[in-house]
């Protein structure tokens, strides 16, 4: 339920609105925009009578919102949700950014291929220590020496770094370390107390795409996230599963702009996974530019074919470099002036 509050209501008659909601059970979530301000309800909703809570002085409106993410949901938050990873690098509301670097983190070499995608205009390093192989005999990442190389990286390149957490007990360990975002994998979105971990702190989470999950369980995910405190969730669509064999995944592109519709929260694509093939990766990173994704995140790697995990999709930072330009020609054919 959301309560739309009249533009000439006081600060103080907004507190007492939402201590007499919070005095029923109810958590309250406040959105200031520019011409109205928003009160979201969460919890049991049925605690609280609509018709009393409308015919109040400082109401305008009341209005049931039915789909069961609500701190996720755009209703209650209407304007785009802006993150901020560090070194001021934001994601949101027009703000695009590219995450790109290794699957997994290899050794020191991640650092001269730090510095390449950088140049070629990434904005975010990623590489994977904690790897979620589907066979218990793959390489599993290098753990925490892994990420105490993504960190020097960024102490030289002042660039946020973003690597994945399997287990709720390593959630400390990424923010000792200072990890910028969080990547909660495919496989563990709905690994509900990893997400409440993650929930607890404040650090960026990026959240991608199940394979096998429905936008709506897509979009609940992130709520178990939100629903703990850590409101900084960036969704990832990462292609999904269905009956085509040619690619290793299917690029949901409609989930972009369906979640965006949704939910106020950025959305970046990530066309590596979603493709699992070199050759197609910037058609489908272009695709996912142009349906308006807040970002990418592009596997890349300097020597494919020694690569730990998935060689068959990353591209070459010369290839990145290629990729980037055309990114930015369709960034600037598909973005409104005012948008930017
Ligand atoms: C990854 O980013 O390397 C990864 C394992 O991704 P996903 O969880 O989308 O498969
Ligand atoms: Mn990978």
């Amino acid at each position: 339920m959301i309560a739309i509050v009249k533009p000439q209501a006081t600060q103080e008659q907004l507190r007492h609105l939402i201590a007499w909601i919070e005095s029923r059970g109810l958590q309250t979530y406040v959105s200031k925009g520019d011409n109205e301000t928003i009160v979201g309800l969460v919890g049991d909703t049925t605690a609280v009578d609509p018709f009393l809570l409308e015919s109040m002085d400082i109401i305008d409106r009341v209005t049931r919102v039915s789909e069961p993410f609500k701190l996720a949901n755009r209703k209650f938050h209407p304007e785009d949700t802006v993150i901020d990873c560090g070194f001021g690098v934001k994601i949101g509301g027009g703000h695009f950014q590219v995450i790109a670097g290794p699957c997994s983190v290899e050794g020191e070499q991640l650092i001269d291929v730090a510095r390449q995608v950088k140049d070629a205009g990434a904005t975010m390093l990623r590489g994977g220590a904690f790897k979620p192989r589907t066979s218990p005999y793959a390489n599993q990442g290098m753990g925490k020496d892994g990420l105490k190389i993504l960190c020097e990286a960024k102490d030289e390149l002042h660039m946020p770094i973003v690597s994945e957490v399997m287990d709720p007990r390593d959630v400390q360990l990424f923010e000792d370390l200072g990890i910028d975002v969080m990547q909660i994998g495919a496989r563990n979105m709905q690994n509900f107390n990893l997400l409440k971990e993650v929930g607890k702190t404040k650090t960026p989470v990026l959240l991608k795409r199940g394979l096998s999950a429905t936008i709506d369980e897509f979009l609940m995910a992130a709520e178990y996230v939100m629903s703990e405190g850590n409101e900084n969730v960036i969704l990832c669509e990462r292609g999904i599963r269905t009956f085509e064999t040619r690619t290793r995944n299917t690029f949901d592109t409609n989930a972009i702009a369906v979640c965006h519709h949704l939910s106020h929260l950025p959305i970046v694509g990530d066309p590596s996974h979603a493709t699992g093939y070199t050759r197609y990766v910037v058609a489908a990173a272009l695709a996912a530019t142009a349906a308006g994704a807040d970002g990418l995140e592009i596997e890349v790697h300097p020597e494919p074919s020694h690569a730990w995990s998935d060689g068959a999709q990353a591209l070459t930072p010369v290839q990145f470099r290629n990729a980037m330009r055309r990114i930015e020609l369709v960034r600037s054919a598909v973005v409104m002036e005012d948008e930017s």
